[in-house]
């Protein structure tokens, strides 16, 4: 069981990442306001930390980098959920601190594996393809 932070400002992806992380078996604590998410991490002190990207606020990338720059939290993997996936999106992601992200809509098999690779402490760039389409 891990404490894994879910940062999320659309309610019903939220409500889908922390059901699919609590039914593997995990702790999840979901904050819809990214303002919130670094005080949030600071207290939870989590296993892994799940951000979108396109946050209102605070944005996916500004967190990655407060959290990268926070004494305690530095070494906490973090995991990208990007709804769009295209070029430069990699570099910028990976600069920011995230060792993965996965694509919206997510496969929730992708999602649930990618999870346990950064809980397993494999610090690679885990990428699902791009949506068709988008
Ligand atoms: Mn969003």
């Amino acid at each position: 069981m891990a404490k894994i932070l879910v940062v999320e400002d659309n309610a019903l992806n939220i409500k889908l990442f922390c059901d699919l992380l609590a039914a593997h078996g995990h702790q999840p604590e979901g904050v819809l306001d990214s303002r919130e998410a670094l005080d949030a991490a600071r207290a939870l002190k989590p296993d892994l930390v799940i951000t979108d990207i396109q946050l209102p606020h605070v944005t996916g990338l500004e967190l990655m980098e407060m959290i990268r720059k926070d004494e305690d939290l530095k070494d906490v993997p973090i995991m990208a959920v990007t709804a769009y996936s295209g070029v430069g999106d990699d570099e910028r992601i990976r600069a920011a601190g995230a060792q993965a992200y996965v694509s919206k809509p997510i496969s929730v098999v992708r999602f649930a594996e990618t999870v346990e690779e950064l809980l397993a402490g494999k610090n690679q760039l885990a990428q699902t393809p791009a949506p068709q389409g988008v």
